[in-house]
C-alpha cells in the first residue's frame, strides 16, 4: 500500500496550482509509514488524489511531487521525463552547439531535487534531497542508457542536502571516473572545467547566453570582469574582439583555468591578466587608481540564503554596483547580475539604478538578461528563476 498524504482543508490550492512543494504545515496527517524519498500519495480533505511525490521526514517541504494527479513512480517513469529534457535541449539547439549543458533542472523538468549536466563525454549529477537519493541508481542506470556517455559523477556536495538530512556525497556512479579537467565548447568558446573541484557542478552554465551577449557588444574593448570564476565572461569578450580583459576572483584555482582557457583560444597571454583577490577590496584600489574600463562584469556568489540575509544582500550589490559605475567610462557597459533566487528582478533593477545615482551617473538600462535556456523556470515554480542580469550604459 502506498502511503498517504493528507492535506489540511484549504491547503491544497497551491498543489492544485501545480507547485510541486508540499510544506509540513499543509499537512493534516499521514496514514501508512512511508521510509525517506518512498513515493506517497498526496491528498486533499474530502480524498481526491492531488499527485504523486517523494516522502522527506526530516525537510520543512516534506512531500516533492513527481506528477500530478495518477501516475506510476517508476523506472519507465523516469526513462520518460528524461528523454523529454533530452528533447527541449535539442529542439533549442543547445546539443549541436555546446558540448556542456543543463540536460535536467530539478524541479522545472519535473524531477524535483535532481540535477543532470552533461561536461563533453560525462555527466555529472547531483542528488539534492531524499527523492532524488531514492531513485539516484535508477536514474544513473537510465541516463547512461538514453544519453551516450563514458561515465557518471556525482556531486552532491551541497549544504542544502542537510535540511533533508542527507550527508554530502561524491563519487562516480557509472562508467568510468572522469578525468579531473574537461575541455568544453560553448558557442565556439573554449574552456577547461574541473568536475571533481569545481563549484556547483564545475562551470557556470547557467551564463551561457550572458556571455554570448557581452561577446557581441566586445568589440575592440577593455574589460574588466570581477567575480570571473574560471574567465567565462573574459573569453567571450576576447572572441567578441575585446583588446585586453581582466579577471578577478578569491579562488587561485579557478584562475589557472581561466589562465588556461585563455591558451584554448589561441589568446595572446597579454590580452588576459589573472588577479587574485577579494573583489570589494579590489574594485576600491581601482577607483582609487582612478582606472577605467569599457565594459564591467559582476557576477557574485549568492548573497542571500534566506530572507533575513536580504539586507545585507542589498548592500552588497549597492555597494559592487555603485563601484562598477565608478570604473566605467562614459558610454561603458555594466554587465550586472544576482543569482540570489530570494532577491527579486524588480528590487535588483532598483538597487542598480540607486547604485548609478549614488555614483552621480544617468545611467540607461539597455537589456535585461536571465539564466540560459537550458535552465528553464517551470511556471508553476517561481523558485526556479534565479539569475536576473542588467546590462547598463554610463
Ligand atoms: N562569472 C562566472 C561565475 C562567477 S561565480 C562565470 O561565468 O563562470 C562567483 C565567483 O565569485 C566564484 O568564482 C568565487 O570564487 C568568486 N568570489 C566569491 N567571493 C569573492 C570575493 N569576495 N572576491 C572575489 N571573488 C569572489
Amino acid at each position: 500500500m502506498v502511503a498517504q498524504v493528507v492535506l489540511h482543508k484549504g491547503r491544497d490550492k497551491n498543489i492544485r496550482a501545480r507547485h510541486p512543494w508540499v510544506f509540513s504545515g499543509a499537512i493534516e496527517q499521514v496514514k501508512g509509514q512511508p521510509a525517506a524519498g518512498e513515493t506517497v500519495e498526496v491528498r486533499s480533505t474530502s480524498g481526491d488524489l492531488l499527485g504523486m511525490g517523494a516522502w522527506s521526514p526530516q525537510s520543512q517541504i516534506q512531500v516533492r511531487l513527481w506528477a500530478v494527479g495518477r501516475a506510476d513512480i517508476k523506472r519507465n517513469f523516469f526513462a520518460n521525463r528524461i528523454k523529454e529534457a533530452l528533447q527541449l535541449r535539442i529542439e533549442l539547439g543547445i546539443t549541436t552547439r555546446n558540448t556542456a549543458y543543463r540536460l535536467i533542472n530539478a524541479e522545472s523538468d519535473g524531477l524535483p531535487g535532481v540535477i543532470v549536466d552533461r561536461f563533453g563525454d560525462w555527466l555529472v549529477m547531483q542528488c539534492l534531497t531524499t527523492g532524488a537519493e531514492f531513485w539516484k541508481e535508477t536514474l544513473a542506470e537510465l541516463l547512461s542508457e538514453l544519453i551516450p556517455c563514458q561515465g557518471i559523477y556525482e556531486r552532491s556536495d551541497v549544504d542544502i542536502r542537510n535540511k533533508e538530512g542527507l550527508l554530502p556525497t561524491t563519487g562516480l556512479l557509472t562508467g568510468e571516473r572522469p578525468p579531473t579537467f574537461i575541455d568544453i565548447e560553448e558557442e565556439g568558446r573554449h574552456y577547461r572545467v574541473d568536475v571533481i573541484h569545481g563549484h556547483k557542478t564545475g562551470f557556470y552554465l547557467d551564463q551561457r547566453d550572458n556571455r554570448s551577449a557581452l561577446q557581441a557588444y566586445a568589440k575592440d574593448k577593455t574589460v574588466l570582469n570581477c567575480f570571473s570564476y574560471t574567465g567565462g565572461f573574459s573569453i567571450a569578450a576576447l572572441k567578441g574582439g575585446a583588446t585586453k580583459a581582466i579577471n578577478l576572483d578569491a579562488s587561485q584555482s579557478a584562475l589557472e583555468l581561466a589562465a588556461q582557457a585563455g591558451e584554448l583560444n589561441d589568446f595572446f597571454s597579454e590580452q588576459l591578466t589573472n588577479i587574485q583577490g577579494d573583489a570589494f577590496q579590489l574594485l576600491r584600489d581601482y577607483r582609487d587608481e582612478g582606472r577605467q574600463f569599457d565594459i564591467v562584469v559582476l557576477d557574485p556568489p549568492k548573497f542571500a540564503d534566506n530572507k533575513a540575509q536580504l539586507d545585507k544582500a542589498a548592500r552588497g550589490y549597492k555597494d559592487i554596483n555603485l563601484l562598477g559605475f565608478r570604473l566605467l567610462k562614459p558610454g561603458g557597459l555594466l554587465f550586472t547580475f544576482s543569482c540570489s533566487g530570494l532577491m527579486e528582478a524588480g528590487l535588483f533593477q532598483k538597487i542598480v539604478a540607486d547604485a548609478a545615482v549614488d555614483a552621480g551617473v544617468n545611467a540607461q538600462l539597455i537589456r535585461k538578461l536571465d539564466q540560459a535556456t537550458d535552465h528553464p523556470t517551470r511556471m508553476a515554480f517561481p523558485e526556479g528563476y534565479y539569475l536576473k542580469g542588467l546590462i547598463c550604459r554610463r
